[in-house]
C-alpha cells in the first residue's frame, strides 16, 4: 500500500503569536515550527499500516526551504521518503492544488490528511484534495482501519460517530483517536538525515483569497476574587451584565 501523507508546518502551540505591517502581516520572528499536531497522528497511522514491509509512506509539504526540519522530522518518525513543493503556501486551494498535481501520477492507496491545520484552520485541504483527484474524501476521522481495498472510518458527528466503509483510494482527514503521535527515536532520527527529500517546482496556481488583516483576540482582564455571595450576583449584574 502506498501511503501519502500531507504535513503542515505550523507554529509551536506555545508560541507568542504577533503581527506586523499594521496587522496585515503574520510575524515569523523567533516562532518555533512543528508538524501540525493532527498531521503528526495521520504520519503515526501511516507508519503503523505500513510497517512489516506492507506498504510505504511519502510525506508532502508545500512550503520554501524553511520548512525542511519539520519534513525531516517527519522522515525520523517513520515515513519512507518526503516532497516538498517548493513554493510560499498562500491558500487552501493553491496548497492542495499542487499536492493534488503531485499526487495525480503516483498512484497512492490512502492520502492522508490533518483534520485541519492549528495555524489557519481553514479544514479545507482534504476535500479540495478528493475533488481535484476525483477521489472520495472523509473528514474528522477518529478511527481508521484498512482491509485489503477497503478503509473502515469512524467519524465524529454531531452528539455521536457514524461508521462507514469506503473503497480506496481515499482521502481521509485524520483527528485524535486514529493513533498515538510516535515520537522518534535516535535512529530515527540518524536516518532521516540519508532519506530522499524531493523538491519539485510548483504549477501555477491563482489563490481564490487573501488575507486584509489579523486581529488578535482582545487580552484578558484580570481575575476578581469574591467572596461573598450578594457581591458575586451584584457584579454579575452591573459588570459582567450577565444577569
Ligand atoms: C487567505 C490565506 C492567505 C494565506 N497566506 C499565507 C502566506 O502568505 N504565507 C503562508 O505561509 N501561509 C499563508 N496561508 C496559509 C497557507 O496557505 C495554508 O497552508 C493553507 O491555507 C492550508 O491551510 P488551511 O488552514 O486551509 O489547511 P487545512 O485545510 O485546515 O489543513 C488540513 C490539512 O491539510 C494539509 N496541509 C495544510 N497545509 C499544508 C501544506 N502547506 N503542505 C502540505 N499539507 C498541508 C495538512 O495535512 C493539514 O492538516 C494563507 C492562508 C489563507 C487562507
Amino acid at each position: 500500500m502506498r501511503i501519502l501523507v500531507c504535513i503542515s508546518n505550523v507554529p509551536d502551540t506555545t508560541s507568542k503569536i504577533t503581527f506586523s505591517n499594521d496587522n496585515t502581516v503574520f510575524n515569523s520572528n523567533g516562532i518555533q515550527y512543528i508538524i501540525n499536531p493532527y498531521d503528526e497522528i495521520a504520519l503515526s497511522k501511516a507508519v503503523e499500516l505500513s510497517e512489516g514491509g506492507k506498504g510505504t509512506v511519502t510525506v508532502i509539504n508545500v512550503g520554501d526551504s524553511s520548512t525542511e526540519p519539520t519534513i525531516r522530522k517527519a522522515l525520523a518518525i517513520g515515513a519512507d521518503d518526503a516532497v516538498r513543493v517548493n513554493a510560499q503556501p498562500r491558500d487552501a486551494w493553491f496548497v492542495a492544488n499542487q499536492i493534488a498535481n503531485y499526487a495525480k501520477g503516483e498512484n497512492f492507496d490512502l492520502i492522508l490528511t490533518g483534520r485541519e491545520s492549528i495555524d489557519y484552520n481553514g479544514a479545507q485541504v482534504a476535500a479540495l484534495l478528493g475533488e481535484l483527484l476525483s477521489l472520495p474524501s472523509v473528514s474528522i476521522a477518529k478511527k481508521l482501519d484498512i482491509q485489503g481495498t477497503e478503509a473502515t472510518i469512524d467519524r465524529e458527528i454531531e452528539g455521536g460517530k457514524e461508521v462507514l466503509t469506503v473503497s480506496l483510494p481515499v482521502v481521509v482527514g485524520t483527528a485524535e483517536g486514529v493513533a498515538e503521535p510516535k515520537i522518534p527515536n535516535m535512529r530515527g532520527i540518524m536516518g532521516a538525515r540519508t532519506k530522499p527529500l524531493q523538491v519539485i517546482e510548483p504549477i501555477e496556481v491563482k489563490e481564490l483569497s487573501s488575507i486584509s488583516r489579523y486581529e488578535s483576540p482582545a487580552p484578558r482582564s484580570a481575575v476578581k476574587l469574591v467572596d461573598d455571595v450578594d457581591q458575586l450576583v451584584q457584579l454579575l449584574h452591573s459588570e459582567a451584565k450577565v444577569i
